[in-house]
């Protein structure tokens, strides 16, 4: 017996065996139950999901010799010849090849004669959609009001080029796309008809790949039948298709999450090696990626995920947010479109994933939005307004109530601090609560944290959602609480003066008002601040950081303390470091504060905000300016511009109505 190929062997022969479908094949079998049979029919849908089919099925049901019935009983000489294709009643007829009016009309004239043996003479036109406009005009007389024993059956995959003319003459019934789910049984009973031992991990592959047509399916299953003899696995599918093994792209993405570009491109080499295309690579990339996101929102119906959950490295699930695997997905994309034009597909992944190693510190325009909405938000705050309006009215954190000889009580108070941030902040946040844990001792300074590191990774990632910790921070204690990332003493020297060269400790040149303070500032601030040669500082180019966008945008900001006593002279020494680094700031055009803030000495509020804004888009803002009237706050406002001359920051300019529409806001 020769081989049938199993799209032909499985085509189903009755309305019940048509798979997923159900809404069209019960309509089908109740109107023909009630004799309520049309004129014409459009059946419209993707590929191989049954649409010929339905129709061989329907004319089965019309010429059957015990029909018209919706039960065909396939067994007498008219259901045969119309399983075989040689029924002189039913006409198949390809609309792609036969588009021209003369066909149509051919298909006139011979509607006038009645059918040779069944009762119906059955027109099926696949790819309706391919007739021309003349065509389809030839023909709407004759299915407007056709002899009784005619009934036409439209196929397409693109009923919107069906005019509606001849849409509103036919019943319409839209197929869909046939669910993982339904494909994955019929493909196990395949493999069960034909004696083929098939892993269920390759079925599902199959059903999935197969995108919703079942045609599609029973394809590939003969394709990896042939290949594969009489066992198919997942892993013969993956070598002889060259696919990318699920180890293969978790260890992909564990690199990527590192940061670790070098062990990446080493992976991604393996990968291209195997005879794995790069289309197919950032094909299977994007495919677990979306996993990740589903996974990320908790859906947990299987066939959408490529693999069990458990299949995922955990730390992919677990470091990344959803925004950094949407931005992941995004960036593949892109790849995948620009693939084509590529002078070499090859170059495009790489540049894909390379951007992917800078993906810890990504993060999204959303993001952003809400960082600022919370400093807003902070500001808004009573004690903010005392600290910024009421110097003497300093709203002490509960922390530096203790005074030296308490020393030990601060010491709980702080751990218990510690414990209750990180605590709050495993929730949302997991690397950088493990970041935090790490961090050494904490110490209490005037108005805040100091949170000291021992090494650069701990200290990019605290500095990146150092917005974060002082929410979470403000969060347990009830009040703004401003926070130092620095390095242990120890490491300061060694570690290069990168972290002074960096964040600056700008502190008030001049005495404080407030005598009090001057014994609450721990003495370490003030031995870094001695330490830093501020010159030295202005004349070097900022240091390299994880983010490349963000780190030629780097300007240097000093970190200044939030404190009621400095905020005076916070924005003298800016002036004092923008009157140093003149030049540079000309040339880089980074950093300027408007001529306006700079004749009128501004408000300390005003001062504090540029300060946190500074503080929280490290370097990114090119211009702030901030209108606030103590006397009416609901009158305040304040705007920014971010750079927009780098990969980061255009996704920033991406939102810049949003941020506009800041200006409106009432702080
Ligand atoms: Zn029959």
């Amino acid at each position: 017996m020769p081989f049938e190929v199993t799209a032909t062997r499985k085509r189903p022969q009755t309305f019940e065996e048509l798979a997923g479908q159900s809404f069209v094949s019960a309509t089908l079998i109740s109107s023909l139950e009630q004799g309520r049979i049309a004129h014409a029919y459009l059946f419209s849908g993707p590929r191989g999901c049954g649409k010929t089919s339905t129709a061989r099925i329907l004319a089965k049901a019309l010429n059957c010799e015990q029909g018209p019935t919706a039960h065909p009983c396939g067994k007498c000489d008219s259901c045969i010849s119309i399983t075989n294709g040689s029924s002189l009643d039913v006409i198949e007829i390809d609309g792609a090849s036969n588009t021209s009016v003369d066909n149509i009309r051919q298909i006139k004239d011979e509607v006038l004669f009645p059918p040779n043996i069944g009762r119906y003479k059955i027109y099926i036109i696949d790819e309706v959609h391919m007739l021309s406009m003349s065509a389809f005009n030839a023909l709407l007389k004759t299915i407007e009001e056709p002899p009784p024993y005619i009934a036409f059956i439209f196929a397409t995959t693109e009923p919107h080029k069906v005019p509606a003319t001849i849409k509103s003459r036919c019943q319409q019934f839209n197929f869909r796309l046939i669910s993982v789910d339904i494909i994955f049984e019929l493909l196990k009973q395949v493999a069960l008809e034909t004696g083929i031992e098939a892993e269920e991990e390759a079925l599902l592959w199959i059903a999935r790949e197969a995108a919703g047509s079942i045609r599609d399916a029973y394809t590939l299953f003969d394709q990896i039948a042939s290949f594969s003899g009489t066992k198919i696995t997942a892993q013969n599918i993956r070598e002889t298709l060259g696919l990318v093994g699920l180890d293969s792209l978790n260890a992909l993405f564990r690199a990527i999450i590192k940061g670790n570009s070098k062990e990446a491109f080493v992976i991604l080499d393996e990968i291209l090696m195997q005879g794995v295309s790069p289309e197919q690579l950032l094909t299977d990339a994007v495919n677990y990626c979306r996993s990740v996101l589903l996974i990320m929102n908790d859906i947990k119906k299987e066939d959408l995920i490529i693999a069990p959950r458990a299949a995922f490295e955990p730390i992919v699930i677990e470091s990344l947010s959803k925004s950094q695997v949407e931005y992941s997905i995004a960036l593949l994309l892109d790849a995948y479109r620009h693939l084509k034009e590529s002078i070499e597909p090859r170059h495009e992944v790489e540049l894909a994933i390379a951007k992917l190693c800078h993906l810890s510190s990504y993060i999204s325009p959303h993001e952003l939005f809400d960082m600022l909405h919370n400093i807003q938000r902070t500001f808004k705050t009573n004690e903010m307004h005392a600290l910024s309006l009421n110097e003497n009215k300093s709203s002490e954190l509960l922390i530096n109530k203790t005074t030296n000889n308490e020393s030990s009580d601060r010491q709980i108070l702080l751990s218990e601090l510690r414990k209750k941030i990180i605590g709050k902040l495993r929730n949302q946040n997991l690397f950088l609560a493990s970041a935090l844990d790490k961090s050494a001792e904490w110490q209490s300074k005037h108005n805040g944290l100091i949170i000291p590191v021992s090494n650069r990774v701990e200290m990019d990632i605290l500095l990146r959602f150092e917005a974060l910790i002082m929410e979470t921070a403000a969060q347990v204690l009830g009040k703004p609480c401003a926070i130092e990332v620095r390095y242990l003493s120890g490491q300061e020297s060694s570690e290069n003066s990168e972290n002074c060269n960096l964040r600056p400790q700008l502190q008030p040149k001049t005495k404080s008002n407030e005598p009090r303070s001057q014994t609450s500032v721990p003495h370490d601030c003030e031995t870094i601040q001695g330490e830093i040669d501020q010159k030295k500082v202005a004349n070097e180019r900022p240091p390299k950081k994880s983010n490349p966008s963000l780190q030629e945008n780097m300007e240097i900001i000093g970190e200044k303390e939030v404190s009621p006593d400095s905020l005076e002279h916070t924005f003298e020494t800016q002036q004092t470091g923008r009157s140093d680094n003149d030049e540079k700031i000309a040339s880089t055009n980074q950093i300027q504060f408007s001529d306006n803030l700079e004749q009128n000495k501004p408000k300390e509020s005003e001062a504090h905000v540029i300060d946190v804004v500074c503080k929280v888009f490290k370097g990114a803002v090119i211009g702030t300016k901030l209108s606030y009237e103590p006397s009416n706050p609901e009158k305040s406002s304040f705007a920014f511009n971010l750079s927009r001359n780098t990969s980061y920051s255009s996704e920033l300019s991406n939102q810049s109505e949003e941020f506009t529409d800041i200006q409106d806001e009432e702080i």
